[in-house]
């Protein structure tokens, strides 16, 4: 058994990122034969994956899947690995690889490595980095299972087309599914326009620093003149001043995006948790020694309601978003 099977996450009608960042690590398993699965995919998505190098898409197009059900899926997905006999099968450590993942684990008795931040071995015998401890160690996995799921954490891998783009064949799956359903979805309201922090590419994040939250529009004009997504920490949620799906940290959201930016956060420990493995990571405070400073690569100590403006107004300048 070489083959990685990779959960493929739709986006309009191309792929999530996470989607090619699994993709690009399972090549670097080996040289293994490497299978997307997808639920109610398209040919569109598909062919995206093939710049990838991935050649064989197996589509989940069933009744039951109709409105996404993590535990619908989870029994599709193990027997999808299990028909196309995958030693590994990787997804995204977002909110639908969180959920469905160890669900597919328990189905196959296989190992889970949570949340990894590298991946290395073959696709037989995976071996991981994850951050344990809210970030303040990291270890070294191996599963000791002959399949393997991991999950990866979103913007740490690098998402690199392959060589040559495939051609893909996508197979629909015809596989029977038990109803497991236990509770039925009578309505989905979208946040149409709203940018996900786990899944942005750039994130500012507003703290207690900003008195208020009819301050915020401060953080969320910087946010737009970056094209970023607006985040939070703890305490402003608490308070009430921003959506929990804001929350950056330990309790809330893992984000890992090219760039950071923390304005009036403190830096405690449980927001680094969730945020430390950013590329770049940007502090704004008026306290030279507060903590954040000490994982921050650019750091300006200041007044938020005098600093933000001036960084809005002059990288609006060079992005033309305003
Ligand atoms: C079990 C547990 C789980 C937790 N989970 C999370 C979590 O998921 N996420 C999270 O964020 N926290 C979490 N916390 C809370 C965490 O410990 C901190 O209390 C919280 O992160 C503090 O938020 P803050 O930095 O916005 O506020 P503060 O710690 O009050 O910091 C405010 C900062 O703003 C600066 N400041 C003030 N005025 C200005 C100004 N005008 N200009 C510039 N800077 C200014 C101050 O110098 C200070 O550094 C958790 C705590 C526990 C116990």
């Amino acid at each position: 058994m070489n083959t990685v099977l990779v959960y493929l996450e739709g986006n309009g009608t191309t792929l999530k990122r996470t989607s090619f960042e699994c993709i690009t690590a399972a090549r670097s398993l080996g040289t293994p034969t490497i299978v997307g699965v997808i639920v109610n995919g398209s040919s569109e998505q598909a062919a995206a994956a093939g710049a990838y190098g991935l050649s064989s898409v197996i589509n989940i197009n069933h009744p039951s899947l109709a409105s996404f059900d993590s535990g619908v899926a989870a029994a599709a997905i193990a027997s999808v690995a299990t028909e196309q006999g995958a030693s590994t099968v990787l997804f995204a450590a977002n909110a639908i690889g969180k959920e469905v993942a160890p669900r597919v684990a328990v189905r196959m008795q296989a190992g889970l490595l949570p949340d990894c931040v590298e991946l290395s071995g073959s696709a037989n015998a995976v071996e991981a980095v994850r951050p344990v401890y809210a970030g303040k160690a990291r270890v070294r996995v191996r599963s000791t299972t002959s399949v393997t799921i991991a999950t990866l954490r979103p913007n740490v891998f690098t998402a690199r087309p392959a060589d040559a783009s495939a051609a893909v064949t996508v197979t629909n799956w015809s596989g029977s599914l038990p109803d497991l359903r236990s509770a039925a979805v009578v309505n989905v309201q979208r946040n149409e326009g709203v940018l996900d922090v786990a899944e942005a590419d750039i994130v500012v994040s507003g703290g207690r620093g900003l008195k208020g939250p009819e301050n915020f529009h401060l953080v969320e004009a910087l946010a737009r003149s970056l094209g970023g997504a607006v985040g939070a920490s703890r305490a402003v949620v608490d308070a009430g001043w921003r959506p929990h799906r804001e929350q950056v940290g330990q309790t809330g959201k893992t984000v890992s995006p090219n760039m950071y930016v923390a304005c009036g956060i403190s830096g405690a420990v449980q927001h680094l948790a969730g945020m430390s493995s950013s590329r770049f990571i940007v502090a704004v405070n008026k306290d030279k020694d507060a903590p954040i400073f000490k994982i921050a690569d650019y750091g300006i100590v200041g007044d938020v309601f005098e600093v933000l403006p001036k960084l809005t107004e002059r990288i609006a300048k060079v992005t033309g978003r305003s």
